[in-house]
């Protein structure tokens, strides 16, 4: 973790009064590595680290308990500052409001398009058409309408005209005589930029004028995320970005990089297969994330759409009692599973992705572990050091699973509430507080 490293780069420090050029020096480079590692452009790296050296130099140091601290903070508000600093928010206006897709083929257009319709339509409450202007694959077409069914929105197609601009057309002005008040035009990518492509999206465009142009990149393809990016801005002059697949281990520095290049806000992330996972960008956050300190954020947030504050409550005084049980476990999972994928959540927890690299999450994971605490006694839910081999080898049988499973579950929730028993430390007080304890 990078915070650790910086508090360890400054140790030696305390007592100096002044950050000096040496330790400033030391301690960038765990930074500069840090934004490789995240994927951020060789150039940008150093340009950045350079304007943060000036600006820690000379810093007065006594008066912060902790210099490594001051630096994380130096470094975390001039990375927010990089990647736009305030939340950019969507342009809504036009009767209806045009928004286009563009981007490379599988890089979340469909997907996003759909989460988009989605969140306008519960979180604004807007009226949106879904318009499929990939016209090269049959199934494209299908998709959407698969997309548009799960949420409820409707999808607007011409099957047999092989003319994106018409189909952009005719759906605006479906739109405007059927009561829509925003349009989404998903539209076709290719593998890689190509010329054809390009002047077929800038036609549509020239066309439909939407309010909002927005370039969609898959964040786990790192610098060609950028000269991608910098192509289509180049031919559209987008207005926004929006980052998918940042869920799991995908650190993001793709997102700084585009920002710095093209120099357009990033509107929305995408964070997992599911409708529900959107996120607004925000910068400080993705600072954060870069930073490896996890989006806890974001992760608090979400908890707290889902959460219901009187089991908050009860669970707080639970965990503090220790009487954190499988019960709680099992109410835990369900909860999670609402919340959506396992991995989306794991990467939001500072330390976690990385620890749980090498941990294969399902989604059907849940299933046995489900099985596994079905098969315990209400006495062993609630007294988990009750479970001794004997016990284990009969709690394996009853729910179809080797006994390592079981073991392994026993060690998860040992992990588990050794967490939440952090949770309620410094810092993780707000965050028990602010999910409703
Ligand atoms: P398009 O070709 O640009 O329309 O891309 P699609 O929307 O069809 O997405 C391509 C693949 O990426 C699909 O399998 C999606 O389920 C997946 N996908 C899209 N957005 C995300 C995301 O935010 N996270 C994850 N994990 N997968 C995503
Ligand atoms: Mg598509």
């Amino acid at each position: 973790n990078l915070s650790d490293k910086l508090d360890k780069a400054f140790h030696v420090l305390k007592g100096h009064g002044k950050i000096t050029e040496i330790n400033v020096a030391e301690t960038l480079k765990e930074v500069r590595r840090a934004l490789l590692d995240a994927d951020v452009n060789f150039k940008i790296a150093k340009d950045f680290t350079a304007k943060v050296k000036d600006k820690a130099m000379g810093q007065d140091v006594l008066t912060t308990l902790q210099p490594g601290q001051l630096m994380v903070k130096l470094v975390k508000d001039e990375l927010t500052e990089l990647m736009g600093g305030d939340v950019a928010g969507i342009n809504l206006s036009g009767a209806p409001t045009v928004i286009l897709m563009s981007g490379l083929q599988g890089s979340g257009k469909t997907t996003f398009s759909g989460k988009l319709a989605n969140y306008l339509q519960t979180k604004k409450g807007k009226k949106p058409l879904l318009v499929a202007c990939d016209i090269y694959r049959p199934a494209a077409i299908q998709q959407l309408y698969v997309v548009g069914d799960s949420i409820g929105v409707e999808v607007y197609s011409e099957p047999e005209n092989k003319n994106p601009v018409e189909i952009a057309q005719n759906a605006i002005k479906h739109a405007k005589a059927n009561g829509f008040n925003v349009v989404i035009v998903d539209t076709a990518g290719r593998l890689a930029v190509d010329e054809e492509m390009m002047n077929e999206i800038e036609r549509v465009h020239k066309a439909i004028q939407p309010q909002e142009t927005l370039f969609v990149v898959d964040s786990m393809t790192g610098q060609d995320a950028v000269n991608t990016a910098k192509t289509f801005n180049d031919r559209l002059n987008f207005d926004g970005v929006i980052l998918t697949k940042l869920d799991g281990d995908t650190r993001g520095g793709a997102a700084l990089s585009i920002k710095s290049v093209v120099n357009k806000p990033i509107k929305f992330v995408g964070t997992g297969e599911k409708m529900e996972a959107i996120d607004v960008f925000y910068p400080d956050r993705m600072a954060e994330r870069i930073l490896g300190m996890g989006d806890v954020v974001s992760l608090v947030e979400r908890a707290q759409e889902q959460y219901n504050e009187e089991e908050a409550r009860k669970l707080q005084k639970k965990i503090a009692k220790n009487e954190f049980g499988f019960d709680d476990f099992l109410a835990q999972i369900q909860q999670v599973k609402k919340m959506g994928n396992m991995k989306d959540l794991v990467g939001m927890i500072p330390g976690a992705s990385k620890a749980m690299k090498d941990v294969e999450i399902e989604d059907d994971a849940f299933k046995h572990i489900e099985a596994i605490i079905y098969s315990m006694t209400p006495k062993e839910r609630s007294k988990p050091a009750l479970i001794d081999m004997k016990r284990k080898t009969r709690i394996a049988k009853g729910s179809g699973t080797k006994i390592e499973q079981v073991n392994q579950l026993m060690k998860q929730f040992e992990q588990m509430s050794k967490m939440m028993k952090m949770m309620q430390g410094p810092g993780g007080k707000n965050l028990m507080k602010m999910m409703g304890g």
